[in-house]
């Protein structure tokens, strides 16, 4: 696979260049789109099952209840009626801007349309969506950033942005003075300094430590809990993509179960949480306040401990909710109006990005990316990228060889 630059673009497609491109199965539009939304009709209903799975299990207590699970049976049409819509629209704008005026940023301009289908989605999963579409775009930008060598990847670098992002990220919590309703996916946030009415809670005025246990069994507890968060964690995600591998495999389960990289993970977050709680509880102690650059240097710290198993996609989450933050406070500062749905915006724009790179830049795609839309479409990603870049390759040869004769 490699990527399709844009001279070859401009060079081979014109606007004589029928639209059935974007739609090799049928040239007709109509046809094309039916063979699509179809596909992608069957892909949605494998792409959405695991995470209702998922939700039911997490939610076991309320499997007896009636109203749940119809709320859930509800919810998962809803999100593939949201696939199903969201791939027409790709589909349909495909053709209709190639009429108009064809270009190499078409799949990034019929995605963005096709996004705004989201707004069918329900308000819980709308806020998941965008966070993740989000997190793939700026792993898109550190790969681009990686292949021109703008920054170097490598386990040493990565801990040390990994050290200065989530101390921000950190201090940023502490010194949180407004608290919109924002979904935040970083999974150990902090008790703002601001936040007098939780702090005091139940705990005498000079009591500086928010714990009932002394400061090392506190630390101890969280490291525990972490560990095993942190090891689930590296089971649910190895598990969730290759599901039905494990299902109709049952004896590589125990495999799963006691892979080294759970042990890995387990020590990351736990390693995280007893280092970052033992030296702020120390600071804490030693200079009988609470202050937010406590949480800095602890959090600059804790994060060392990424080095024992890095993971891009938890760098990513810390990154974004960092940008999450600092936007709650730009937008409260300034005033932004709030009729305007930034995050809907930005969710389009990702969308139309992440499916850019899916088709016309497949080497610097995320991988959650790639298996995303290539599951969510029944495959026929794959088939469009693959007879879209046949196609230009077909053109390229035929325009060289009358080039050649003339
Ligand atoms: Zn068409
Ligand atoms: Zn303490």
């Amino acid at each position: 696979m490699s990527n399709l630059s844009k001279y070859t673009f401009d060079k081979c497609v014109t606007t004589v260049t029928p639209c059935s491109i974007f739609h090799p199965w049928n040239s007709n539009c109509f046809g094309g789109l039916l063979v699509f939304a179809t596909n992608v009709f069957l892909g949605s209903t494998k792409f959405f099952l695991p995470i209702y799975v998922v939700k039911l299990m997490l939610n076991y207590k309320k499997i007896n209840q009636r109203k749940f699970v119809e709320e859930q049976i509800l919810g998962y049409l809803r999100s593939v009626a949201y696939g199903v819509s969201f791939g027409s629209l790709f589909l349909i704008s495909c053709c209709t801007i190639s009429k108009i005026w064809i270009n190499y940023f078409i799949v990034m301009q019929a995605g963005a349309v096709g996004a705004l289908s989201l707004l069918i989605e329900s308000t819980e999963n709308k806020n998941m969506d965008k966070i993740l579409f989000f997190n793939q775009l700026i792993e898109i930008f550190i790969n681009v950033l990686t292949s021109k060598r703008i920054i170097i990847r490598n386990r040493w670098t990565e801990t040390l942005a990994f050290m200065l992002v989530t101390s921000n990220l950190m201090y940023l919590f502490k010194t949180r003075k407004i608290k919109q309703k924002i979904p935040l996916l970083w999974f150990y946030p902090e008790r703002s300094i601001y936040n007098v009415s939780e702090k005091r809670n139940g705990f005498p005025l000079d009591e500086l430590c928010q714990h009932k246990k002394s400061c090392f069994d506190y630390s101890l507890d969280g490291g525990y809990n972490f560990f095993f968060i942190g090891y689930l964690l590296e089971i649910v995600r190895k598990f969730l993509p290759k599901m039905y591998i494990y299902v109709n495999t049952p004896k590589l389960i125990p495999l799963l179960l006691l892979h080294k990289d759970n042990l890995m993970m387990g020590s990351f977050l736990g390693g995280f949480v007893f280092i970052y709680r033992s030296i702020r509880c120390y600071f804490q102690q030693k200079e009988r306040k609470e202050l937010p650059s406590h949480t800095l240097i602890a959090a600059l710290i804790a994060s060392g401990t990424y080095v024992i198993k890095p993971n891009i996609q938890i760098f990513i989450i810390a990154l974004t909710t960092t940008l999450q933050l600092l936007w709650e406070r730009f937008s409260f500062y300034f005033n932004l109006p709030k009729k305007i749905s930034y995050s809907q915006l930005l969710f389009c724009i990702s969308g139309g990005i992440l499916l850019h790179y899916r088709i016309m830049m497949p080497d610097q795609c995320p991988k959650y990316v790639k298996n995303m839309v290539d599951i969510a479409t029944n495959n026929m990603s794959t088939t469009l990228q693959n007879r879209f870049f046949a196609d230009i390759k077909e053109i390229e040869l035929f325009m060289d060889g009358l080039n050649k004769n003339i």
